[in-house]
C-alpha cells in the first residue's frame, strides 16, 4: 500500500431516500480520493437501529452506481477492510471501547432510563451529571455480574480547549467543559455514531474525513478520542451547507418543502444523473481558471481540489439545474437520447409515424425527459383546434386565406412521392412561388393543419416528414373540412 495514499469514504445512514445534500457528499469525497488516485470506500453506518428504513440501502447502492460514483472497497465488491456494513462488524466496537476503559477516557454506566429523565425533567440542557464517571471498581464489578445493564460513555477532559484545523473552515476551538460524556457504547450492545465512526475511519485507513458541516462543532469530541487511543487525527474537510430558496427570498437549509431534494425524485422527473453530478459539483466548489462550467465525471477528477471548496452557504438553484439538463439532453448522442428518453414516453405513437424523427425533433428542445409526451403528444393525435390559430401576423395569414391555401398544399403535398424534408421544403417553396405568398405563409398553414398547434418542436416539412405521408394528408383533409 502506497502510504501516502488519499483514503475517502462516504458513510451515509441508511435512513431513506438520497438527499442531494449526501450526494454531494459522496461526490467530494470521491473527488478528493480520486484527483490523486487515492481510495474510496463506502461504508453503511446503519447502528442507529431505530431510524432504519428498509431498501435504503439498496438506494445509496443504486444511487452511487447510476451517477458513476464508483467504490474501490464497500458492500458488495468486498475489501480488505470488511466488513463495511457497520451492524455486522458490532464486537469490534464493544473491544475497542474497553479499551478505553482500561487507558481511562471512558466508563460504564449504569443509570436507569428513569433516573436520566427525572435529570433532563429538572435541566433540560444540563445534560448527563456524571454519576457513574467515578463509580469505585467494586460497584463496577458488581453491577456486571449482576447484569445491570449499561451504557459506555466518553470521559471528556474537564478543562482546557480541544482544537482542529479544517481544511474548509480553519481553526475550531471548543472549550473541553462544555463537552458532554458522551455515549460510546448503547444498552443494546450497538455503538452509537460518534464513536462508531472513528474506529472504523482509523481501522480503514481513512485519511481525509469529507462531510456536512453539521459535524463541524462535535468533531473535537472525536479528535479527543483519536488522543485518548493514540491514534493520528485524520484530515477533516466539512462542506458547506446547502440552502434552498424561499418563497419570500430568503433561504432555509434545502429540505422538500423547496423541491425534489432527493436524486430519485429528480430522476423520476426527468434529470440526467450527468446532469445531477455536474450541478451538484459546482455547489460548494468553484473550478479554478476554468471558462466552462461543464464538467463530466472524469474531467472533475482532474479538476477538483479541496482549496476550491467554499465555506460559505451554496444555494440551491432549481433552474440553473433545469440549464444544465437541458443542454444535457440537448448534447446527448442521439441513441442515448432515445435509450434514457423512452421510460418516460406513456403516449402510444401510431404505427406509421417515424419515431426516430419525431424523437430528434424534440431533443433539443425539451429541459427534462418528463416533457417528452407534452412535446410529442400531437404526433399520436391530432388535438382539437380552432381556425383562429391560422391567424399569423407576421406571415400575414388569415384563416380565409388559409382556406384558399388549403386545397393547392393538399393538391401539392399529394403530389410529393419523396416524402423528405428537403423535398417537402421545395414543394412548398414553389407552391408559394406561384401562389404570390410568402413561403411563411403557406409552412404556417401546413403546419398548424398538421400538428393542431400554434408552437411545435420543428417545422411543417420536419414534422409532416416523421409523420409521414398517409397522416398528413389526411390532417391537411381534416382542416379543409373546418
Ligand atoms: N452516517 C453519518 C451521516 O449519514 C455520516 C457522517 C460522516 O460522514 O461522518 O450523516
Amino acid at each position: 500500500m502506497n502510504t501516502n495514499e488519499i483514503v475517502t469514504r462516504f458513510a451515509p445512514s441508511p435512513t431513506g431516500y438520497m438527499h442531494i445534500g449526501n450526494l454531494r457528499t459522496a461526490l467530494y469525497s470521491y473527488l478528493i480520493a480520486k484527483h490523486d488516485g487515492g481510495k474510496f470506500i463506502l461504508r453503511i453506518e446503519d447502528t442507529d437501529r431505530e431510524r432504519l428504513v428498509e431498501g435504503a440501502t439498496d438506494v445509496i447502492i443504486k444511487t452511487l452506481e447510476m451517477t458513476g460514483i464508483g467504490y474501490d472497497e464497500g458492500p458488495i465488491v468486498g475489501g480488505e477492510h470488511g466488513p463495511y456494513v457497520q451492524s455486522e462488524r458490532k464486537p469490534i466496537y464493544m473491544e475497542y471501547a474497553k479499551k478505553l476503559i482500561d487507558s481511562g477516557h471512558a466508563y460504564y454506566c449504569f443509570c436507569t432510563k428513569e433516573r436520566l429523565d427525572k435529570l433532563h425533567e429538572s435541566d433540560a440542557t444540563g445534560g448527563y451529571d456524571r454519576h457513574c464517571r467515578d463509580l469505585s471498581a467494586e460497584e463496577i464489578e458488581k453491577n456486571l455480574a449482576a447484569g445491570v445493564p449499561f451504557v459506555i460513555r466518553q470521559k471528556m477532559p474537564l478543562e482546557g480547549t480541544t482544537s482542529y484545523t479544517d481544511a474548509v473552515f480553519g481553526e475550531i476551538s471548543t472549550d473541553n467543559s462544555e463537552l458532554q460524556d458522551q455515549i460510546l457504547m448503547k444498552a443494546d450492545g450497538y455503538p452509537t455514531y460518534n464513536f462508531a465512526h472513528i474506529v472504523d475511519d482509523y481501522l480503514m485507513g481513512v485519511t481525509h474525513v469529507v462531510r456536512g458541516s453539521e459535524y463541524l462543532t462535535s468533531t473535537p469530541k472525536y479528535v479527543l478520542l483519536y488522543d485518548a487511543f493514540g491514534w493520528e487525527r485524520p484530515n477533516y474537510v466539512h462542506l458547506p451547507l446547502l440552502m434552498g430558496k424561499n418563497e419570500d427570498g430568503s433561504v432555509s437549509k434545502l429540505s422538500k418543502r423547496h423541491g425534489a431534494v432527493s436524486f430519485q425524485d429528480l430522476v423520476s422527473f426527468g434529470y440526467l444523473p450527468e446532469a445531477i453530478i455536474n450541478y451538484i459539483a459546482l455547489l460548494g466548489w468553484c473550478p479554478k481558471n476554468s471558462e466552462t462550467e461543464f464538467f463530466t465525471l472524469d474531467e472533475l477528477k482532474d479538476a477538483f481540489t479541496i482549496s476550491g471548496v467554499s465555506k460559505s452557504p451554496s444555494v440551491f438553484d432549481f433552474d440553473k439545474l433545469l440549464y444544465f439538463n437541458s443542454e444535457y439532453i440537448r448534447k446527448m448522442p442521439f441513441d442515448a437520447f432515445k435509450a434514457a428518453v423512452a421510460p418516460f414516453i406513456t403516449v402510444a405513437l401510431p404505427e406509421n409515424v417515424c419515431v426516430d424523427k419525431v424523437l430528434s425533433l424534440v431533443q433539443g428542445r425539451i429541459n427534462t425527459l418528463a416533457e417528452i409526451n407534452d412535446k410529442i403528444g400531437f404526433f399520436a393525435a391530432l388535438p382539437e383546434y380552432s381556425d383562429e390559430l391560422f391567424f399569423n401576423k407576421k406571415n400575414k395569414v388569415t384563416p380565409e386565406l388559409a382556406r384558399e391555401i388549403m386545397p393547392k398544399a393538399l393538391e401539392c403535398l399529394t403530389a410529393v412521392c419523396d416524402w423528405k424534408n428537403d423535398a417537402l421544403f421545395s414543394a412548398l417553396s414553389e407552391l408559394s412561388a406561384t401562389l404570390g405568398v410568402k413561403s411563411g405563409a403557406v409552412l404556417w398553414c401546413v403546419r398548424i393543419a398538421v400538428s393542431g398547434m400554434s408552437v411545435t418542436p420543428g417545422g411543417a416539412t420536419e414534422i409532416m416528414e416523421a409523420l409521414g405521408k398517409e397522416e398528413s394528408i389526411a390532417r391537411i383533409k381534416a382542416a379543409l373540412e373546418k
